[in-house]
């Protein structure tokens, strides 16, 4: 790989990268660190060793960076997220080193293959979905742009769920990433900070009978840890921290219960600190009221901060300068809670006063909002607010009161508009909305796509953004085009290096280029070429891993996410058993070989999300056995979709489904990955689809179904799904084969209810778009049967994806939103 850029400092002190040396430290980690010599090392143990060598070499960089960036003043990002989707790192680590090819080599030298023991390495699957992929992304952006920056979350022992199918039933197991030990980070233990919970506040007053401060008297208390994994940028350009808390018991107090007998106390204390950092709620887009989450949520925050108190105060002695000096990001309300927690920390430990401190407070924190959805807009009972962080209470009643008064000053709102700015919700049972306290507490509050950032104004911050018309702003999203391209497309960006030369692996939007060979015959030959690799490659997965073959040269159509209603995969099914059915019905017609993936997971709790996922298994055994298909048409359920399985996908796609009801996808970065791998698009205008087209031009995606005003005035103007299901034919006919147990013959009647769900409110609007969305598909086969014309809009969404960079994004929020250099 040539090195013609160079990042802002001068040479990465990586040392030797010859293989032979890297060969060399390999062995001498698998001695010396894991006391094995080559004879005995398991694949495991090559792993560890592989990764430790490595991991020196960038301990190296990233002392390096922290202390570059502590010299230089500069001034910080901290991203605070509840969720980090990072998955492998490995690959990540050894292709922006460059010595991706050199420790292939060396491994080689020593017997071992790199995609063996590449496999075996964990996926960290610390999130949900798209929100926590977003903040791994973010963090490679920001070591890659050279902006100082520490990521900060929760190092939950068991992440995302790991779902297995059985019978055709989602089925959840826990994820055990840790089992082998965590060659990536490190423990600080000399990096904990106490954490409170319950209890009451005392009143200090001075002898002249003046309040003088306020004292948190917490009874539950336990330690928070961290362990820091180092995360580096293209090329090295710099290393920056994820610093993830663990929960501990406080050690003097429980060995005090323990020597006192009371051992069953002591255990008890012991499981309430490990709880904190167990599990990851595994809802996305939904409400997650359980206790443990606010305890969750308010225990990475308070660590977080206190983390950045400390480290600003021992720099700059005080805490007035803390917004020129630090950024702290609020991915989602999930860390909302830091809002009056700085406000404490400010006031009862450093004894500023409120205006003070509500200064500091809004100059420091930024927040973005990910979704729309009511049952998603997070809140949390006052009572249970009040009981877990009782002084948090009082300072959210002082927020409220002083925002209320700035409201009721302008004269321009009304009663009703001001309990819907109001920080608690004060009809039905009191709460306190996590969003509107994450507003009034940032001096900017971004959406995630232009149509997102609109809504956001126009619905659920409608009012307040009337009060604080400066403070709503867009930031598209964005995909780091290391992983999601150089690293899970090796073939495309050989291809891509070979046409255009390698100025876009430094600067991704220059990738452009490539929109020229759209028009060059032989060009197009390879990239069909490289396209057929990565199908074979995902074919011969399924095939091992669930025994079903499907044909390479079929078109690869592929809707991978969560499964939730408003991403419509029902719309999809419903759609497979309609082509199902006019496969039969019309054998004369010459249709084209399609083959339908679907992948994600359900939120355990969430009943439909379950039953879908049930269908496509459903529909896919009977379809898949039924030889009057002849082969036509697949459907595949991939299990467990997580990033190391997207990364499989995702090159392999022709077809990229993007079909959430108009108005419900907050932007979408699924979307942004299939494009840059050269799938076209069959989506609604949601989401940053909307963007998509704009930039790969109207004739390169499929665009379909109601747009969001049209899905608006459906709702308000009393739409009735069973009309429109029982004018469009081959719908109705999909309904009711589903309905009666064509697909079930052991259970009839499972899937009746949902069915029946469509004939009587359709919320997602599935039954409406069903029409416009069939016609699109046959729309698609047409392109498809033209083979080199589907290939030139291919790697025309390929050439114009690249603004859908995260670089791009972070940059945005480098000079919009945070003031620092990038
Ligand atoms: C990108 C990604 C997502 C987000 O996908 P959407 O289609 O935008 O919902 C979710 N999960 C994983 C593993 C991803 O890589």
């Amino acid at each position: 790989m040539t090195r013609a850029v160079t990042p802002k400092i001068p040479e990465p002190p990586l040392g030797d990268t010859s293989p032979e040396a890297l060969a060399a430290e390999i062995l001498s980690a698998l001695k010396y660190r894991l006391g094995k010599d080559a004879t005995v090392a398991t694949d495991y143990d090559w792993l560890t060793a592989s990764i430790k060598v490595v991991r020196d070499r960038i301990v190296d960089e990233w002392i390096s960076s922290t202390k570059e960036a502590y010299d230089q003043s500069a001034k910080r990002v901290y991203y605070l997220s509840l969720e980090f989707l990072i998955g492998r790192l490995m690959r990540d680590a050894f292709s922006n080193l460059g010595l991706m090819d050199a420790m292939r080599q060396a491994l080689a030298s020593l017997g071992v293959e790199f995609d063996v023991i590449a496999r075996l390495e964990p996926d960290a699957a610390l999130g949900n979905g798209g929100l926590g992929r977003l903040a791994a992304c973010f963090m490679e952006s920001m070591a890659t742009v050279d902006i100082p920056a520490h990521g900060y979350g929760i190092r939950y022992a068991n992440g995302m769920f790991r779902q297995e199918i059985h019978d055709g039933w989602q089925v959840e197991l826990p994820e055990t990433w840790l089992e082998h030990g965590n060659p990536w980070e490190f423990e600080r233990r000399e990096r904990a900070f106490e954490v409170g919970f319950g209890g009451s506040v005392e009143s200090i007053t001075a002898p002249d009978g003046r309040l003088e401060r306020h004292v948190w008297k917490p009874t539950d208390r336990v330690l928070a840890v961290a362990y820091d994994t180092p995360v580096v940028g293209w090329r090295g350009a710099r290393v920056n921290t994820l610093r993830l808390w663990s929960g501990m018991p406080l050690d003097p107090i429980l060995l005090d219960r323990f020597n006192a007998g009371d051992h069953i106390g002591a255990l008890a204390e012991s499981n309430k600190a490990d709880a904190l950092s167990r599990v990851l709620y595994p809802a996305d887009s939904h409400k997650e009221g359980q206790e443990l989450r606010l305890r969750q949520e308010y225990f990475f925050s308070t660590a977080s901060l206190q983390d950045i108190l400390q480290r600003h105060i021992s720099k700059y002695g005080d805490l007035i300068s803390l917004p020129d000096k630090a950024a702290i990001h609020l991915n989602d309300t999930h860390p909302a809670v830091a809002v009056p927690e700085l406000m404490r920390l400010l006031m009862d430990v450093h004894g500023m006063d409120f205006d003070t401190s509500w200064d500091i407070t809004r100059r420091t924190f930024a927040y973005t909002n990910h979704t729309l959805l009511p049952e998603a807009l997070e809140s949390w009972p006052v009572p249970l607010f009040e009981r877990l962080l009782p002084r948090h209470m009082q300072i959210v009643y002082a927020i409220n009161a002083e925002v209320l008064l700035e409201a009721r000053a302008t004269g321009r709102f009304n009663g009703e508009q001001i309990s819907r700015i109001s920080l608690i919700q004060e009809n039905g049972e009191r709460r306190v909305r996590m969003g509107n306290l994450a507003f009034a507490g940032s001096h900017s509050v971004n959406g995630v796509s232009a149509l997102h950032t609109e809504l956001m104004k126009e619905t659920v911050f409608a009012d307040l953004h009337s009060l604080y018309p400066d403070r709503i702003n867009n930031k598209t999203n964005g995909i780091t085009p290391r992983r999601w391209l150089i690293q899970c497309n090796p073939g495309l960006t050989g291809l891509a290096r070979e046409a255009i030369g390698d100025r876009f692996l430094d600067d991704i939007e220059a990738i452009r280029e490539l929109d020229g060979f759209a028009g060059d015959a032989a060009f197009r030959d390879k990239f069909a070429a490289v396209k057929r690799a990565n199908k074979v490659r995902l074919s011969n997965l399924v095939a091992e891993r669930l025994g079903i073959k499907v044909d390479p040269s079929a078109l690869f159509d592929i809707q991978i996410k969560r499964i939730h209603e408003y991403k419509r995969q029902l719309l999809n099914i419903i759609e497979a058993v309609a082509l199902y059915d006019q496969i039969r019905s019309h054998p004369e017609r010459e249709w084209m070989p399609r083959v339908k993936f679907f992948g994600g997971k359900a939120a355990p709790s969430y009943h439909n999300a379950k039953l879908i996922i049930k269908l496509a298994n459903d529909v896919a055994r009977v379809i898949n056995s039924d030889p009057s298909v002849r082969g036509l048409l697949k459907v595949v359920f991939v299990p467990n979709y997580n990033v190391s399985v997207a990364e499989i996908l995702m090159p392999a796609a022709d077809l990229s489904e993007q079909i959430s009801t108009a108005g419900m996808e907050a932007s979408g970065t699924g979307n942004m990955k299939f494009a840059l791998n050269g799938a076209l698009t069959i989506g609604t205008l949601d989401g940053a689809n909307v963007e998509i087209k704009e930039h790969v031009g109207d004739d390169n995606i499929f665009i379909f179904g109601l747009t969001t005003e049209e899905v608006a005035q459906r709702r308000n103007s009393s739409y009735q799904p069973a009309a429109v299901i029982d004018g469009s034919p081959e719908l109705k006919q999909a309904v009711a084969a589903i309905s009666s147990g064509v697909f079930s013959p052991d259970d009839p009647a499972r899937y009746r209810e949902l069915m029946d769900g469509l004939y009587q409110h359709d919320w997602f609007m599935v039954a409406a778009d069903f029409d416009s969305y069939a016609a699109a598909q046959r729309q698609v086969d047409t392109v498809w049967r033209d083979s080199p014309d589907w290939y030139a809009r291919a790697i025309r969404n390929v050439a114009r994806v690249g603004w859908f960079s995260s670089d791009r994004t972070i940059r945005q929020y480098a000079k919009e939103i945070w003031n620092v250099p990038a």
